[in-house]
């Protein structure tokens, strides 16, 4: 009798572990707590103000949560807003879910990814042209450096025509740190547009993507690239005529390289005459400072790039 319990007592446990692991396999790599973080984290208090230590930092890097290491907000993003606590007025797309407090009237934000506290957001007080502030306890952030960054997120490069309008939409792209525009693929040293545009360097526009695995992944982006430029087109894309523009994938290892090879061989089973090439990894040169960010400056939406459905 013993016996028999024993083996369905162990095959209980067994089994409850299974199930809490397929159900929440995440918690096991969160960070223990101590419990001043505790209290802000999971039970949603509020650090004293002016007490934080991210509230007057202005280093470049990124802004990730202290319990789940999700990355949710750029230093670019950041500003002054002399509150008390740090203050961003955009987050990294998808990272921050926002529900109503339980006072009633303020907003809460929380990670998306693992649902700790942050703080809370602020619509319409006109402090910055976004005219809203994300009011976060830095005890529930934790920061990665600039030159920390290759190592803690991924990279992944592709071009399709116009920089500016490839950016534009992996920049909007769940779990995308940062697209910046650039030149790779050719020989010439810190090329410039005029360089690049003449076909003397070999160089192509492309757009270099940082990205959080946490929060999304290689081939949902690769997806998205096949999706918003047009790549049955060569050497051009739109109105852009040139080999400069054409269409391709740089990988930067063997798992990127069979994504889009795979992606391509999904498109052309669907009779798609794609043109795209899948070529390594070289230098990424970033564009001028006046290419980044080109449509947010304008508040205009790309004339060359329109996102059509293809692998449905
Ligand atoms: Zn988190």
């Amino acid at each position: 009798m013993k016996t028999v319990c024993m083996k369905i007592i162990g095959l209980t446990v067994a089994a409850l572990a299974a199930l809490s692991l397929a159900e929440a396999p995440m918690e096991a790599t969160w960070r223990k707590l101590t419990a001043d973080e505790e209290r802000v984290i999971v039970n949603k208090g509020t650090e004293k103000p002016f007490s934080g230590k991210y509230e007057k930092q202005t280093a470049q890097g990124v802004y990730t949560c202290r319990r789940c290491g999700a990355a949710l907000y750029r230093s670019e993003d950041k500003f002054v807003s002399e509150c008390g606590w740090p203050a961003f007025d955009a987050e990294v797309p998808g990272a921050v879910r926002q529900q109503k407090d339980a006072d009633g009237r303020r907003t809460e934000i929380l990670c998306a990814t693992c649902g700790g506290h942050l703080g809370h957001v602020f619509i319409g007080e006109r402090l910055t042209t976004r005219n809203t502030r994300h009011c976060v306890n830095s005890i529930s952030m934790d920061f990665v450096a600039e030159a920390a960054l290759d190592d803690r997120f991924q990279k992944a490069v592709f071009a399709g025509g116009c920089f500016w309008g490839v950016e534009f939409y992996l920049q909007q792209a769940r779990g995308v740190i940062r697209a910046v525009s650039g030149y790779t693929g050719g020989k010439t040293r810190n090329p410039t547009y005029e360089q690049v545009c003449g076909k003397h360097t070999g160089h192509i526009e492309a757009v270099e993507v940082l990205y959080d695995p946490q929060q999304t992944d290689y081939e949902t982006l690769a997806r998205l690239f096949f999706e918003i430029h047009d790549p049955t087109q060569v050497d051009r894309q739109g109105p852009d005529i040139g080999e400069q523009y054409r269409s391709v994938v740089f990988y930067r290892d063997d798992a990127q390289k069979e994504t889009a090879e795979k992606l391509i061989a999904l498109l052309r089973d669907k009779g798609f005459k794609v043109a795209t090439r899948v070529e390594p990894a070289s230098t990424f040169w970033p564009a001028e400072k006046y290419h980044q960010d080109y449509y947010f400056h304008k508040g205009t939406t790309p004339y060359c790039h329109r996102p059509v459905k293809r692998f449905e």
